[in-house]
């Protein structure tokens, strides 16, 4: 197997990737960054999502490989510890990887233009300086005209991430989900709005509607400025990013020992 190595680590970089070079030596695979079968990434969660963005048209043909070090590691199964674990399980037939779709936007600008976006935690619309006005839509029906910092719409896979601080709801990443999470909304006399999450079957189309003018559109690590959108439709994309598991992964186990412990 060709495998790729992602890492933004600092600390023991040289120690980790001669250790993983031995193991890719002793059970016959090769390291390859330009033609790879698999993404062998080290670090935190914030790695994962630069290494899917670095991917991103490679996807469908490849899957990738966690290994956690020292940081949240949601997305992670193995530890540095546990590095022979990975090859071990690269040798089985029966792989358990799962498959999770990303986020899309279709940004509409004012000159009706185009830009598309790729997330895998959540696509966000937020203006720091003033008061963000947009209404917001699901499959074309108004849910709300929204006054605030911004809104989040999150993967079941990203609601472990920024949506979590704001307050939404974990998805078990196995649905497939869209998750519209308010930040910051005002409510008063003038302004309302839902004020709670609102989780949506993988079938919904969120759109955010109006002068949106000094937005800065975030997608997982990413940022674009936009001045001059009209419109921000988010849906899940049919283009899935594929993750290894150890044979007794648990979401459970995850979500417990990444916030409960
Ligand atoms: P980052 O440092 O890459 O990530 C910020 C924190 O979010 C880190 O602790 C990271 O874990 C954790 N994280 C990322 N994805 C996660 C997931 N699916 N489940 C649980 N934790 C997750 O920061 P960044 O470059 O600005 O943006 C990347 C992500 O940060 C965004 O997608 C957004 O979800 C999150 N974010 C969170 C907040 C907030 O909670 N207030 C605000 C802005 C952005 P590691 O330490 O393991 O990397």
């Amino acid at each position: 197997m060709k495998i790729s190595i992602y890492s933004k680590e600092k600390e023991n970089k040289e120690i980790i990737l001669a250790k993983v070079a031995e193991l890719v030596k002793k059970y016959n695979h090769e390291i390859n960054n330009e033609d790879f079968d698999c993404v062998l990434y080290i670090g935190g969660d914030g790695t994962f999502l630069r290494a899917v963005q670095e991917n991103k048209d490679k996807l469908d043909d490849i899957f990738f490989i966690g290994i956690h070090n020292g940081k949240l590691g949601f997305f992670y199964d193995y530890t540095i510890d546990e590095l022979e674990e990975v090859f071990k399980d690269l040798e089985k037939t029966e792989k358990n990887i799962s498959k999770h779709r990303l986020l899309k936007a279709e940004l509409t600008l004012i000159d009706g233009g185009k830009e598309t976006l790729y997330a895998v935690n959540e696509i966000r619309i937020e203006n720091p300086f003033h008061t963000l006005v947009s209404d917001v839509y699901v499959d074309g029906v108004k849910l709300e005209t929204f006054s605030g910092n911004g809104l989040i719409v999150c993967s079941s896979l990203g609601s472990t991430a920024y949506n979590r601080s704001l307050g939404g709801s974990l998805i078990c990443p196995t649905l497939d989900t869209l998750q519209v999470t308010e930040i910051a909304p005002i409510f008063n006399k003038s302004y309302r709005s839902i004020g709670s999450s609102l989780v949506l079957s993988s079938d919904r189309i969120v759109e955010f509607v109006g002068k949106l003018t000094n937005v800065v559109v975030g997608y997982d690590h990413l940022t674009s400025h936009i001045n001059d959108s009209t419109r921000i439709k988010i849906q899940l994309s049919d283009q899935t990013v594929s993750i290894l598991h150890k044979s007794d992964y648990h979401y459970i186990n995850k979500v417990r020992e990444c916030f409960a412990e």
